[in-house]
């Protein structure tokens, strides 16, 4: 179960719930449908946000989060997520345990995950992931970060024969560097930009990207 949040420049704010399923679709028609971007968090949350043009007034933008309920995942949950998401055929057995890959995953932990419904049966004692584990799981696979730029430095320390700026407040003679680095943790991004504000942008279009990817082969949940 998600918690559905509307909410809109123009003061729009609703909240419902909605189920796996009719969060998969919400996803699906709304990237299909509409100029949409799409991002995961890590909380197993997924933000769609796209903008509405309206004749003689000014657009609006608009946001629907879908979010799992309860608190952040812990390291042991998401390791017990990594492991049920790389087994091929993960399962409970009688005492609560999950089965995945040769290993035992603690009873506590997964009745934790059941509870917050990242989890779900599939047949008879196959266990599945939810889609807040899958968002989870996708956006800690992309974990991006940028540099803070060098700022501001004296020509000679880099070789260079520039008089540099004349600027008032102790600037004079020196040249301002702002370039920003932006990487992220699947290895697939990493990358200059002008500023820390464009890297933080080429670090941002990189997740709804991956994001977006992930919602397109979205397919409807098995019925339980
Ligand atoms: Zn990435």
């Amino acid at each position: 179960m998600f918690r559905i949040i509307r909410s809109g420049s123009d003061g729009l704010r609703e909240e419902g719930n909605a189920t796996e399923a009719e969060a998969t679709a919400m996803l699906t028609r709304g990237l299909r449908l509409r100029t949409a971007t799409v991002e995961a968090h890590r909380r197993g949350a997924i933000i769609l946000t796209w903008t509405v043009y309206r004749l003689s007034a000014m657009p609006i933008q608009r946001t629907v989060t879908a979010e799992p309920f309860g608190r952040a995942l812990t390291p042991t949950m998401y390791a017990a997520l990594r492991r049920i998401g790389q087994a091929p055929r993960p399962r409970l057995v009688d005492d609560g345990r999950i089965l995945a890959l040769g290993e035992d995953i603690a009873r506590s932990t997964g009745a934790h995950l059941f509870t917050r419904q990242f989890l779900a049966r599939s047949g008879r004692d196959e266990v599945r992931l939810a889609l807040p584990a899958r968002l989870a799981l996708l956006a800690d696979d992309h974990r991006t970060r940028t540099t803070a730029p060098h700022g501001w430095y004296w020509p000679a320390d880099r070789g260079m024969s520039s008089a540099g700026l004349n600027k008032p407040a102790g600037r004079c003679g020196r040249l301002y560097d702002g370039t920003s680095w932006a990487g992220c943790s699947c290895g697939q991004l990493g990358d200059y930009a002008d500023s820390r504000t464009a890297a933080a942008a080429k670090a941002r279009a990189h997740r709804q990207q991956v994001t977006a990817a992930f919602v397109e082969g979205l397919c409807p949940p098995p019925i339980a």
